[in-house]
């Protein structure tokens, strides 16, 4: 059944919008229409930041403890509304429903994470004849993508509670069901109105008038880099505060004497995951010219051995990507991959074995990768590896630094010593070291044009914070 959401949520209660119209909202495997979500426009960007300015005066000069006995009622509130969310985020944008009970979800936790860290906008430094006290940054404008949507919006959401700071929020418009129903959840714990407000449409309609509105004053996006340049540029006439989360393009370093089984194996899951739609998924593996050969059997046979499929199969570990449109960018690269003399170990062009429609592509693996060819110097965005043969660690190093992304990276080596050595030399603002784990209490984020910004952690924080110095008299 197609559900129709024909209200947005300003001011603390749900408002018919002044926008018109309705964006369809499409089950990528099934290629069938899931919900209609209403559109707003200039009018409803205005309303939204109008109630959140209002807002701002009293929740701003809440008390840290207020503010996180708020965030652990949403945190309480949220689990009960876990699987719903992991439901509709697998049906809007296709990650299989077990791995979005986890990828997907488990972001919530990171509510009690940030009402702890509430306690940190309370604490005074004195220098001199000064008093340096923190405070938040204001009026939050948030612009999400549809690949981890509702990891996104916590990253955002919940520092921006914690801080003090109230909020518009405008998610990918093909995933906007779990913002719907973080709203509904906002709603039942009764949080003062004005400070959570949501926003659903198009992008290039709101865009723009989200990050220029006159009341915001600070912008947070996540998104592709050329959507992020340009509201770097578009928020500077009224000089924003910009906090940018955007592409990658991540080396992963192999060492001549790492583990290969575990290193390849790693390396290949770790992209595959969420059909290779995560901005850090390792997708250009360096591997030494000497054990090449060996590691691309380990990687065609860890590919093939992944299942591909219905992601209400709780056995599938890819389901398709998240919609037509990236099915065909990714076709479009690997197409470009194979006519500029890279050669497949696996996957292609096809649909994969036994499927007949929908969003899918196959886990790809290119073998005979230069470092100059469009596959690899682009965000492909899909399960597609590039294997890259290197001679010596300062070859692998310079191509790993050979890119215009600094989002994350990989390294695997003898020694996890041997390899925060390398680790240190990859200009990214993330390393995963010989098969290390994601950290919600570590900060996010990139250099070069992946980004400016940081999320989660205490620095997920500080994007948030203004600092204000107090002279006292001598
Ligand atoms: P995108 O096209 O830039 O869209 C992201 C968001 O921006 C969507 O909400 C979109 O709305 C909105 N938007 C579209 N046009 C806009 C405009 N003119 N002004 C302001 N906002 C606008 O990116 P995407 O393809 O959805 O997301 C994938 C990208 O996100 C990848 O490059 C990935 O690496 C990056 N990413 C980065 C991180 C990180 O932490 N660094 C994390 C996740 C993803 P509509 O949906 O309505 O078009």
């Amino acid at each position: 059944m197609v559900k129709k959401y024909e209200k947005l949520f300003i001011n603390g209660e749900w408002v018919t919008p002044h926008g018109t119209g309705f964006t369809t909202v499409v089950n990528p495997a099934t290629e069938q229409p899931i919900a209609e979500v209403c559109n707003a426009d200039a009018t409803d960007v205005d309303r939204a930041f109008a109630a959140a300015r209002e807002a701002f005066k009293t929740w701003s000069q809440t008390s840290a403890k207020e503010r996180a006995e708020w965030i652990m009622k949403l945190y309480h509130a949220m689990e009960a509304r876990k699987e719903d969310m992991a439901q509709a985020i697998s049906a809007s944008m296709g990650c299989p429903i077990a791995k979005s009970r986890i990828i997907q979800v488990n972001c919530v936790v990171a509510f009690k994470k940030f009402a702890d860290r509430a306690a940190f906008m309370e604490e005074e430094t004195k220098v001199n004849n000064s008093v340096i006290v923190r405070e938040p940054v204001g009026v939050c404008s948030f612009i999400t993508p549809w690949n981890y949507p509702l990891y996104q919006l916590v990253g955002k959401v919940a520092p921006a509670l914690a801080a003090g700071c109230t909020m518009v929020i405008k998610e990918a418009s093909i995933t906007p069901l779990q913002g719907l129903i973080f709203a509904e959840v906002v709603e039942s714990i009764g949080l003062p109105k004005g400070v959570f407000n949501l926003l659903t449409g198009k992008g290039s309609v709101l865009g723009d008038l989200m990050v220029t509105h006159p009341e915001a004053d600070m912008v947070s996006f996540t998104g592709s880099t050329a959507t992020g340049a340009r509201i770097q540029k578009m928020s500077a006439d009224t000089v924003k505060r910009v906090c940018l989360e955007l592409g990658g393009k991540s080396p992963y370093i192999i060492t001549e004497d790492a583990p290969l089984e575990a290193a390849v194996k790693f390396g290949v899951e770790d992209v595959m995951i969420n059909s290779g739609q995560t901005c850090i998924c390792l997708s250009r593996m360096l591997v030494p010219a000497s054990r090449y050969e060996e590691a691309v059997v380990i990687a065609k046979r860890v590919a093939e051995s992944l299942k591909v499929g219905d992601p209400t199969d709780e056995s599938t570990y890819m389901g398709p990507m998240s919609s037509m449109g990236q099915r065909n960018t990714v076709v479009k690269y690997i197409e470009k991959g194979l006519a500029e003399g890279a050669k497949l170990v696996t996957g292609g062009v096809e649909l994969p074995e036994g499927i007949t429609g929908g969003a899918y592509v196959r886990p790809t693996i290119f073998r005979d990768v230069h470092n100059k060819m469009t596959i690899a110097q682009e965000e492909i965005f899909g399960p597609v590896i590039c294997m890259i043969p290197y001679s010596t660690l300062d070859e692998a190093v310079d191509i790993a630094n050979d890119s215009i992304y600094g989002l994350s990276s990989g390294v695997w080596a003898g020694s996890v010593a041997d390899a925060v050595k390398i680790a240190r030399r990859i200009r990214t603002g993330g390393c995963y070291v010989n098969g290390g784990d994601f950290n919600y209490d570590a900060p996010l984020g990139g250099y070069k044009q992946s980004g400016n910004g940081r999320e989660w952690g205490d620095f997920g924080m500080h994007e948030f914070i203004e600092i204000k110095s107090l002279q006292l008299p001598g």
